[in-house]
């Protein structure tokens, strides 16, 4: 067998087979990728048909036996167009070697349904991607191997004739070849319409980014620009940028500063994020860039790729934030009151300087952070902060740590004589706010008010309506601690007349130099003198026995006598007090208005007795003595 004929002879079938090859890629790519059922059925056919030509132009015969390329089309129809081709293929190849006839009939059928398990295989693995020239030559092995089988199961006479001449090794060559050429080919094919699928993708991406994407090259001119990196350097197009160098859209101090900028880039060409303003003639622009090299496939730089963002607004916000903050700190420390914010575990976070001055010593505290447990201590160690009588520092600690996660408000007096309130807000994230209130004025405002409420305008003494109180208090004190208290009642005799003799004003005058002697005379500092009423006086002496209060009735008698103040109108010629006295002894639970009656009683008795004299009631119920008219000193 001449192998040059031979070689001729399947070069030409495998000259067809390329030629099935490129039609059957040709209407792929004007139609679809992925050929559909009809699609697949007529690629198989075009494959079919071309096997059937490849076996009436046969390589070689032996013994009726044909030697072509006909299983390369069939397993090819099956890389292309699926096992629905290949079927197809092996189909209309069958009908052909069927027609054909002859011994190797139903070898010849094997071999092209083996192709077409070849072809299943090829299209399975081709689905995974698996495009590379490692693939095709493993398509190119199972076709030739496919086509060599064909002797192992050939009569013996035809095989040894076969194996005689250099028919096998052409065989096994060319179908390897063309089988391996064919599969690197679609595969290759697949590999192009991908990449050109992805960069169509990439370009849709690209355009669809919200920011500007452009690359420069090495000397600053711009390669590859999105629109949006047109509209940032006011181009009118990203076509117009392309070729012109970034400089040439800027201001000159703005060019000088990017050129050294990209100079810098590509003198270290590592990704970084920066952040730059483009001056343009109505606004600034702010401009977060990622800049990253752009390098060839060996590695080398070409270039930097350039992301940039616009953070204008964000730049402007960040602004206003700023000022915001500003504007709130000044308010803050424009307060008239002290503020102090806390954390949720107690720690100072922030606070104005009026809050430093209600409290000066907290100024040392802060290089550590303290929490208010360790301000309020530092405050009472030092004694800025006195704690309220019948407290421990401890205790009283405690409680205010409460009452601030409770949003309670208290009081707080400084050692300076200053009170302060305190009004505690919980904020969102469990810590608090507390406003702290100098209430000093106020304080004193309602201390001057209580003063008025319980004074009498003309004496300066204690009123009625304090001495209630104070009798009231008094009465339960003697009860509770089973001591007495003596009421005094005193009143100006004659006073009528007096009144109606030097007039109205000086009758105002000696009320209040009576009051003026009746409170010098009582010189217990827990006795109550008070104005009861018109020129009646009383005195309340809690812890007073009738004794005391007797002999404080006739201090009392005697020091009005002694001022010695002419009375021509009195039968006693000078202005005196007549005066009651009631005591009660002991746990009695005698009530004000009963000891008052007493103390009354005791006074209309004195009166009756010719004025400027001590009546001691008589109804003392632990007192069994009788009552006894003292004698005034006449
Ligand atoms: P007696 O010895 O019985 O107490 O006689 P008296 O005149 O003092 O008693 P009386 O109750 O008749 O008069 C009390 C007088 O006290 C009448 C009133 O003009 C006078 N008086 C009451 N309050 C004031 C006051 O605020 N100023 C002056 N100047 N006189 C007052
Ligand atoms: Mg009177
Ligand atoms: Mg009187």
């Amino acid at each position: 067998m001449d192998l040059s004929v031979v070689t001729n002879a399947f070069l030409a079938q495998t000259g067809l087979i390329c030629l099935a090859l490129t039609l059957c890629v040709m209407a792929l790519e004007r139609i679809a990728d992925e050929p559909n059922i009809p699609g697949r059925i007529g690629i198989g056919l075009l494959f079919g048909v071309t096997g059937a030509i490849l076996m009436n132009m046969p390589g070689a015969v032996v013994d009726e036996y044909y030697f072509d390329l006909r299983l390369v089309p069939v397993a090819v129809a099956g890389l292309v167009a699926g096992p629905i081709g290949s079927a197809t293929a092996a189909f209309v190849a069958s009908i052909a070697r069927v027609e054909m006839g002859g011994d190797g009939t139903l070898l010849g059928l094997a071999g092209l349904w083996l192709s077409f398990a070849v072809g299943c295989l090829g299209w399975h693995g081709l689905k995974k991607d698996r495009d590379t020239v490692g693939y095709g030559a493993l398509f190119g092995g199972m076709t030739a191997t496919v086509a060599i089988s064909a002797l192992i199961l050939m009569p013996e006479t035809a095989r040894q004739k076969i194996l005689a001449s250099n028919l096998p090794g052409v065989v096994l060559v060319l179908n390897f070849l063309t089988a391996f050429i064919a599969a690197c080919y679609v595969g290759l094919n697949r590999r192009r319409k991908r990449d050109a699928r992805t960069g169509v993708l990439h370009s849709q991406v690209v355009a669809a980014l919200p920011d500007a994407l452009y690359a420069k090259d090495l000397e600053g001119q711009f390669i590859l620009a999105t629109e949006r990196s047109a509209a940032l350097f006011g181009a009118k197009t990203a076509a117009d940028l392309i070729g012109r160098h970034e400089v040439e859209f800027h201001k000159r101090g703005d060019a000088w500063r990017i050129l050294q900028e990209d100079r810098a880039f590509l003198s270290n060409p590592a990704p970084m994020t920066m952040q730059r303003v483009l001056r343009r003639a109505d606004r600034d622009i702010f401009l977060s860039t990622v800049k990253a090299p752009y390098l060839d496939e060996e590695g080398r730089l070409q270039g930097v790729v350039c992301y940039s963002t616009d953070i204008t607004a964000q730049k402007t916000l960040e602004a206003e934030l700023t000022a915001t903050q500003h504007l709130l700190h000044t308010a803050i420390d424009e307060m008239a009151d002290g503020l102090a914010m806390f954390e949720r575990d107690g720690r100072l976070r922030l606070w104005n300087q009026r809050y430093l001055e209600l409290f000066p010593y907290v100024e040392d505290l802060l290089p550590a952070k303290p929490m208010l447990g360790d301000i309020l201590r530092a405050g009472i160690m030092r004694g800025h902060i006195l704690i309220p009588k019948g407290k421990t520092a401890v205790s009283w600690v405690e409680e205010e740590l409460q009452r601030s996660a409770d949003a309670q408000t208290s009081e707080l007096l400084l050692d300076s004589d200053r009170w302060v309130a305190k009004k505690t807000s919980i904020l969102k994230d469990k810590g608090w706010v507390t406003l702290y209130a100098d209430i000093t004025e106020k304080k004193l405002a309602v201390a001057e008010l209580e003063k008025i409420a319980n004074r009498d305008g003309l004496t300066g003494l204690a009123n009625r309506r304090y001495f209630d109180l104070q009798l009231q208090a008094s009465l339960r004190d003697a009860r509770d601690l089973g001591r007495p208290v003596s009421l005094l009642l005193l009143d100006v005799d004659f006073f009528k007349p007096f009144n109606d003799t030097y007039g109205h004003p000086a009758g105002d005058q000696i009320l209040k130099t009576i009051a003026s002697t009746l409170q010098a005379c009582c010189r217990r500092r827990t006795d109550t003198v008070a104005r009861y009423g018109g020129e009646e006086f009383a005195v309340i002496m809690p812890d007073a026995d009738t004794a005391l209060a007797q002999e404080a009735a006739i201090r009392l008698r005697d020091a009005v006598r002694a001022l010695g103040i002419a009375h021509e109108a009195s039968p006693l010629g000078r202005v005196t007090v007549s005066i009651g006295v009631a005591t009660r002894e002991g746990r009695s639970s005698v009530i004000a208005t009963e000891l008052l009656e007493e103390c009354d009683a005791a006074l209309y008795v004195a009166k009756c007795s010719g004025r400027d004299t001590i009546q001691i009631a008589a109804s003392n119920p632990s007192d069994e003595r009788q009552p006894s008219v003292l004698a005034s000193a006449r």
